[in-house]
């Protein structure tokens, strides 16, 4: 381990990470528990709410229609485990996932048969049988579900408190309210900031939705699109108590492709807000995260949750009651980007995230931390690569 040291006009680390995201910080916390001198770059004031990782809740599971996203659950559950205990706080909350569909979608049967693969424990619901154990919800086109009982909530704001606070108590130094502004490669990178300028051996870049203005000066143009997502919130309508109760009882779920443009809608119950069900769409606009409320906030998007919310759950209102806004940085194939820069090979970028990657992110810290110290992943890691873009026509390589 290199000792911080004053080299002139610049400190020097043993790493950088950019980005005080869920996955930046996960990967500081990797390498300061590696025994790596890490400095953690925040351009924002932290807690913030104008990235990705902010807001009380995020759907954690292990199905997945890709075996390479299962494959990291089981550790990615104790590591969830780990930091609960290690920090004394709460950050999960068990409960079931329920995918909706149609019988005979692809997409539906191949959570179904991942589950039976993985021998996860779940259920499978006839649409009488899910009318009747769900009565929020009315499958009108004899929808089907199965739910994957290993699934849960994490609180999202206490995990980035819990992670970060670990971080520094491993001797990391966070240094938020502090943009980096330019890098300059090399066997130590040069990273200037709004307030100076420092030196690693290694960097990490997990800059969210502002990947790009960091990569395209290194030379790397990535098909990466934020994208505005609207947080939605629900109130029960119906005055009977049971209706309501049934509502707010309602577990977490996943509708594929039952919105009319064929992207998925999901659920979780009542908890940031006393009697609101929190139902989003997984597709936004495309936005300048610098720019996030350039766009009206009556859109599309927000249609087609009405259109959906009064033909599924209709005990619910049809109009939201809260909106807020968070931002998805979306690849085409909606698979991470977990690599080296193609030229720079002390630089390792993790991004595109696409909207799913929370309940990853102690494994994709550790996947960053070991590619950063040139070691091999013991995951799959083919599905993430930067070179699976080289034949778009955007990727600049
Ligand atoms: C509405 C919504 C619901 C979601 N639901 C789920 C879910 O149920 N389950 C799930 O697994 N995932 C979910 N996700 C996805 C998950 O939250 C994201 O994948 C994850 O938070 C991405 O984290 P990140 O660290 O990559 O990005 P961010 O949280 O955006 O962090 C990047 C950080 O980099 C900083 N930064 C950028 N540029 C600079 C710079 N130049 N200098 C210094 N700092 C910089 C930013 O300020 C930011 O803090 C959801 C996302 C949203 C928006």
């Amino acid at each position: 381990m290199a000792a911080q040291e004053e080299t002139g006009h610049s400190h020097c680390y043993d790493a950088i990470v950019v980005g005080a995201g869920i996955q930046g910080s996960f990967a500081a916390y990797w390498l300061a528990k590696r025994q790596q001198n890490t400095l953690l770059l925040e351009q924002f004031p932290l807690p913030h709410t104008r990235g990705s990782s902010h807001g009380q809740s995020r759907i954690i599971r292990s199905a997945y229609p890709q075996d390479y996203y299962t494959d990291m659950m089981g550790e990615a559950y104790r590591l969830w485990a780990e930091l609960e205990a290690k920090t004394g706080t709460k950050l999960y909350r068990q409960t079931p996932t329920l995918f909706l569909g149609r019988q005979e979608d692809p997409e539906f049967q191949s959570y179904r048969q991942t589950m039976e693969r993985y021998n996860i424990p779940g259920e499978t619901f006839t649409p009488q049988a899910l009318a009747q154990r769900f009565p929020g919800i009315r499958p009108c086109g004899g929808e089907m579900a199965v739910s994957d009982l290993s699934a849960g909530i994490l609180y999202a704001n206490k995990a980035l408190q819990a992670v970060q606070d670990q971080f520094r108590h491993s001797g990391g130094t966070v240094r938020d309210g502090e943009k980096v502004l330019s890098i300059l490669p090399g066997d130590l990178v040069t990273v200037t900031t709004s307030q100076g300028k420092y030196q690693a051996k290694r960097l990490v870049i997990a800059a969210g939705p502002w990947t790009s203005h960091l990569l395209v000066p290194l030379g790397l143009q990535l098909p990466l699109q934020p994208l505005r997502i609207s947080v939605c919130y629900w109130k029960v309508k119906d005055h009977d108590q049971n209706r309501v109760a049934a509502l707010e009882r309602l577990p977490c779920f996943l509708a594929i492709k039952l919105s009319g443009e064929g992207h998925d809608i999901y659920g979780l119950p009542v908890d940031e807000y006393p009697g609101l069900v929190k139902i989003c769409y997984h597709n936004g606009i495309p936005v300048d995260p610098d720019k996030p409320d350039q766009l009206s906030q009556t859109s599309a998007d927000i249609q087609i949750l009405e259109e959906f919310v009064s033909k599924y759950l209709p005990g619910l209102d049809p109009k939201p009651a809260v909106q807020e806004r968070c931002i998805y940085t979306n690849t085409p194939d909606e698979d991470f980007v977990l690599d080296q820069h193609p030229h720079f090979r002390n630089m390792i970028i993790g991004a595109g995230f696409s909207g799913h990657g929370f309940k990853f992110a102690p494994v994709i810290g550790k996947i960053l931390c070991e590619l950063s110290l040139g070691e091999k992943p013991i995951y799959n890691l083919a599905p993430f690569q930067i070179s699976r873009f080289s034949t778009l026509p955007k990727a600049v390589l």
